[in-house]
C-alpha cells in the first residue's frame, strides 16, 4: 500500500510512521509523500529515513530551508496549499492519513477525497465544519473512509457486531480531561502548563487543551454524527477516566459492543492503514488484574461548558459548527499565549456563534469564508 501522509511531523503523524514501521514484513507500507509546517529538521529526518517522493512544507517561508537541506536527494519538494493537495492527490498513492491539525486539513483532505484515494481520518475538524460536503464527496466518489480518531475508530469496530439499522445509540467515551471534578473556582486560575498535562493520552497541543475544556469531545461528538449518520440525541457522552474503553454501541436488543485497548493512538492507526484485517501489534496487552475497576461519570457540561457549545452547535448544523470551531482555534491560540483564561475559551466561542446569523446550506467557499473572517478578527 502506497500512502501520503499529510502532517507527519505532528503526534499522529510521528506514530503513524512508527506504525508503518512496526508493520515492516507484515504489511509494507510505502510512504509517497510527507508534509509539515514549521519542524523543519524532524521534516528533513522523516524524508531521509522513509524516501517518499515528495516532501510538502505548509508554511511558505520555510520551503528554501527544506529544499536546500534535501538538494543531494530526487526528492520533490513543494510548499503551501498547493503542496499540500499535491501531497494529498499524488498519483501513487492509494491512501491518505489526514493528520494536519485544525482548519488547515480541510481543502487538502476534501482534494484527497476528490482524486479517488482512501481517507484514514484524524482530523476531526474537517467533518465538524464541512459535514455535510464532506461526507456527500465520501459517496460520490465512492472512497473508503476508516476514523483514526480513538473513539470513533473503537465505533467503527463495534459497529461491526450488528446490522445497519440495529444500532440504538453510541455511547462515546471522554477520559474527563486533567481537570475533571473541579468546579469553575478551581479553574479560574488555570495555567497552560497544568492543562497540557493530559492523564491518558499525549498529544499535539491544541487537541490537549481541547480535551481540558471537553470541546474536543463536543467536536467529537459532531464528527460521529457525520461518521455514522446517526442524530446527536442518539450520542451519549460517558466519562471513562482510565480511557481503556474508547466507545461502546448498543444494539436495539440493549446488547453493547465496545472495543477496548490500552491509550495508544497507535492502535487505531494500524487499524485503519489494515482495515479490513487485524495485524500484529507489538503493543502491550490490557492486564485486567492490574486495571482492577473502570468507572464511568456523567460529563459536567456547566463547568466545562465547551462540550455544551458544540452540542447546541451541532443542533444548529449549517455554518455554526465552522463558527465554533474557528472561534475556538483562535481562542486555544491565545491561551496557549498565555493571552486569556481558561474560563475565556467558552466565552469567546459563545460570543462568535451569538454573533452570526446561521447559514443552513454553506457552501465549502462560504465555509472557507467564515473561518478566515473569525480568524482575521483574532
Ligand atoms: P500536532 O499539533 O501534533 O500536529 C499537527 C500537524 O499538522 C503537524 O505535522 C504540523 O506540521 C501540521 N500543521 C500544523 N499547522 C498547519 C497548517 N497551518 N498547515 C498545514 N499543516 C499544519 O497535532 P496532532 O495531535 O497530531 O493532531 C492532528 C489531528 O488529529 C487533529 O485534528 C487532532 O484533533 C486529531 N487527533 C489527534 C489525536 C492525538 O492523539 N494526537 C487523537 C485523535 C485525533
Ligand atoms: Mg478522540
Amino acid at each position: 500500500m502506497n500512502i501520503s501522509i499529510l502532517g507527519s511531523t505532528g503526534s499522529i503523524g510521528t506514530q503513524s510512521l512508527q506504525v508503518v514501521d512496526d508493520l515492516k514484513g507484515i504489511k509494507d507500507i510505502n510512504v509517497v509523500a510527507i508534509t509539515g509546517n514549521s519542524n523543519i529538521s524532524l521534516l528533513e529526518m522523516q524524508a531521509r529515513r522513509y524516501s517518499p517522493q515528495m516532501v510538502v512544507v505548509a508554511d511558505e517561508s520555510k520551503y528554501t530551508d527544506i529544499k536546500t537541506r534535501l538538494n543531494d536527494t530526487d526528492i520533490e519538494v513543494l510548499c503551501g496549499e498547493e503542496g499540500l493537495c499535491a501531497a494529498a492527490t499524488a498519483k501513487d498513492t492509494d491512501m491518505v492519513l489526514s493528520s494536519i491539525v485544525g482548519f488547515a486539513g480541510l481543502v487538502p483532505t476534501m482534494k484527497a477525497i476528490e482524486a479517488g484515494k482512501a481517507i484514514a481520518l484524524a482530523n476531526k475538524e474537517t467533518l465538524v465544519t464541512a459535514g455535510s460536503i464532506f461526507m456527500e464527496a465520501i459517496k460520490k466518489n465512492d472512497v473508503p473512509l476508516i476514523p483514526v480518531d480513538s473513539e470513533h475508530s473503537a465505533i467503527f469496530q463495534s459497529l461491526q457486531g450488528g446490522k445497519k439499522g440495529e444500532l440504538r445509540k453510541i455511547l462515546l467515551t471522554a477520559s474527563g480531561g486533567p481537570f475533571f471534578g473541579k468546579s469553575r473556582e478551581d479553574l479560574q486560575n488555570i495555567k497552560k502548563e497544568q492543562a497540557l498535562k493530559h492523564p491518558n493520552w499525549s498529544m499535539g497541543a491544541k487537541i490537549t487543551i481541547d480535551s481540558a475544556t471537553l470541546m474536543n469531545k463536543g467536536l467529537e461528538v459532531i464528527e460521529a454524527k457525520w461518521l455514522f449518520g446517526v442524530e446527536l440525541s442518539d450520542i451519549e457522552v460517558v466519562v471513562h477516566r482510565e480511557s481503556i474503553i474508547h466507545s461502546m454501541v448498543e444494539f436495539c436488543d440493549k446488547s453493547i459492543i465496545a472495543q477496548l485497548s490500552l491509550p495508544s493512538m497507535k492502535h487505531p492507526i494500524q487499524y485503519a492503514f489494515t482495515y479490513p484485517d487485524r495485524l500484529l501489534s507489538p503493543d502491550e496487552s490490557v492486564d485486567f488484574p492490574t486495571l482492577g475497576s473502570m468507572t464511568f461519570a456523567k460529563p459536567d457540561e456547566e463547568t466545562f461548558r465547551c462540550l455544551a457549545l458544540a452540542k447546541n452547535a451541532g443542533e444548529m448544523g449549517g455554518i455554526m459548527p465552522t463558527v465554533l470551531n474557528a472561534a475556538n482555534e483562535v481562542a486555544v491560540a491565545k491561551f496557549l499565549k498565555d493571552e486569556i483564561t481558561f474560563l475565556e475559551i467558552p466565552e469567546i466561542v459563545e460570543k462568535a456563534m451569538s454573533d452570526y446569523k446561521n447559514n443552513l446550506n454553506p457552501t465549502l467557499l462560504d465555509i472557507i469564508e467564515v473561518d478566515r473572517e473569525i480568524r482575521n478578527k483574532g
